[in-house]
């Protein structure tokens, strides 16, 4: 039996993309290395035990990936589908950020409640939002069904930590965006921390290299010193980034059915 606290956390490729070094860290020359070439995968974070789904982030639509030339691994609607995830139906959706590639399909979960940081939306419901330099990561349809889902009532703010169910914490860092948020959840081989875009890469956190996204710099280096001390202290056993190529790898493989080969589940609920 496991319990009500605990739960299995999926981690699903939907994307992936080839970049380099230069463009994705902030200010890369600084450092004196040469530029190369890096990947960066898109995920889905799928939370789930006998007794509840929390989703966490929904990627990015068709139109926000081709309009970057991102390339589709799988189609979200089709990771949910092959978890049995009906997305026509009430839904739990936890938006870490509302970067395109994070709420590209949340006009697909029309009776979802949307959690998310109060900073974070306000942010985007505001002129700021639409600056170029911010307004390039979002798409303009996609804030906009995110705002609608607001007026509808679907949408639940929070500041500081939320505790969204047992075992399952919120927590508000902002950085790379204003009120971008990490996931805690309890699982029974630890705690994971689903760091979303506070951390993109492995390296980004081990080495201390802030993104090239970023709203507040000071903001991001501090979110990398809160990862470290909830490691350091014991309340995280795994961290898991944004948009490490070696994510999967590090976890344990999904190996049939529809998602083998791009996933991989942290915790057993069985
Ligand atoms: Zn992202």
């Amino acid at each position: 039996m496991s319990s009500d606290d605990e739960y299995e956390v999926l981690i699903a490729q939907y994307g992936t993309r080839e970049g380099h070094r230069a463009e994705v860290y902030l200010n890369y020359g600084i450092y004196g290395q040469p530029d190369g070439p890096i990947g960066m995968d898109y995920f889905v974070w799928i939370v789930r035990n006998a007794r509840r789904t929390v989703l966490v982030d929904v990627g990015f639509s068709v139109a926000g990936g081709r309009n970057r030339n991102r390339t589709f691994v799988k189609a979200p609607e089709e990771i949910y589908a092959a978890l049995g995830i009906d997305i026509a139906a009430e839904q739990t959706i936890v938006v870490t950020h509302a970067h395109y590639d994070h709420i590209g399909n949340l006009d697909k979960f029309p009776a979802s409640r949307i959690f998310i940081s109060q900073a974070e939306y306000e942010f985007w419901d505001s002129p700021m939002g639409r600056r170029a330099q911010f307004a390039w990561s979002t798409e303009d349809e996609e804030i906009d069904a995110l705002r609608a889902a607001y007026d509808a009532g679907r949408v639940t703010t929070f500041s500081g930590t939320l505790e969204l169910a047992p075992g399952i914490d919120v927590i508000e860092f902002g950085g790379h965006t204003p009120g971008v948020s990490v996931v805690k959840v309890k699982t029974s081989e630890g705690t994971v921390l689903l760091a979303s875009d506070t951390v993109h890469y492995y390296e980004e956190y081990e080495d201390d290299l802030p993104f090239a996204y970023v709203a507040d710099l000071p903001r991001m280096y501090d979110g990398f010193d809160r990862i470290r001390a909830l490691v350091e202290a014991g309340e995280v056993q795994h961290l898991v980034p944004g948009h490490d190529p070696d994510t999967l790898n590090r976890f344990t493989r999904v190996e049939d059915g529809p998602l083998a080969g791009i996933a991989s589940r942290i915790g057993r609920i069985s």
